[in-house]
């Protein structure tokens, strides 16, 4: 991997959460405020999104039965964000959907009929259409599917994949049957932008799994493959990376 790349984390809004959630077995019970995050990349020559947020808070907060208080402020809307940071939907060359759960891909339709790209595993693609049943309240299958973007942008992949120098797509299924995770060439070094593979620091760092999960054995080998891969981290929904972000990620310890 030789070209480097710029980051900026985005905040797609935020909601409180049962922590125990995300960190089975400790601290049920207890409320966390978490943003959701995604991730704005640049350089050689292009503009990378990492995951595109929720379409739509009353949505959520009438559907979803595992979060609550989902705020959006202004700079928190796809939309919104990418004006925050100078940026045109038209400009954006890829869409790196790291999976298809609704706070994840509620923006993919702002870039309909421009050049952007969707890549996604096809493990994903799949799975959001036949959930387990213990997923389904969290696809919604209009947010992805050929009504929210042009069928010709959708690029579906299968397994490990060098996107173009330096941006390296790898599977972190766990999660989801198709999750994938993001490792990403910087000056500080590789950066791997996990999304739910690893919801917060803690599920990295002590080695704890969600409750969100389509089969536990790959959820840990996928946290195992990142510690491998990457020095630095930026996680789905970890409260301490800040909005906007550029530098000095969460440093994986092996
Ligand atoms: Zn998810």
């Amino acid at each position: 991997m030789t070209s480097e790349y710029k980051i900026k984390v985005l905040n797609m809004g935020s909601v409180t959460v049962d922590k125990g959630g995300m960190t089975r077995g400790t601290d049920c019970g207890t409320e966390l405020r978490i943003p959701q995050q995604a991730v704005a990349i640049e350089g050689n020559n292009l503009k990378i999104i990492c995951d595109t947020g929720v379409h739509s808070v009353d949505w959520v907060n009438a559907n979803v039965s595992t979060v609550k208080d989902c705020v959006l402020k202004d700079d928190e809307s796809l939309e919104g964000a990418l004006k925050h940071i100078g940026w045109k939907p038209e400009e954006v060359d890829y869409v790196i959907n790291t999976h298809l759960h609704y706070d994840h891909c509620g923006g993919n339709y702002i870039f309909k009929g421009y050049k952007t790209k969707f890549v996604i595993q096809k493990k994903e693609w799949d799975f959001a259409f036949n959930p387990t049943p213990n997923q389904e309240q969290y696809y919604m299958t209009d947010l992805f599917n050929h009504k929210a973007v042009f069928p010709d942008q959708i690029l579906l992949i299968d397994g490990e994949i060098e996107l173009e120098d330096g941006i390296v797509l790898i599977p972190t299924p766990g999660h989801t049957k198709g999750h994938q995770s993001v490792l990403i060439n910087t000056e500080e070094g590789v950066v791997c932008f996990a999304a739910d593979a690893s919801n917060i620091y803690e599920n990295i760092d002590k080695d704890i799994i969600g409750n969100i999960l389509y089969d536990t054995y790959s959820g840990f080998k996928s946290m195992e493959d990142i510690r491998r891969k990457a020095e630095f981290i930026i996680c789905g929904h970890e409260p301490r990376t800040e909005k906007y972000q550029t530098n000095n990620f969460m440093r994986i310890h092996v």
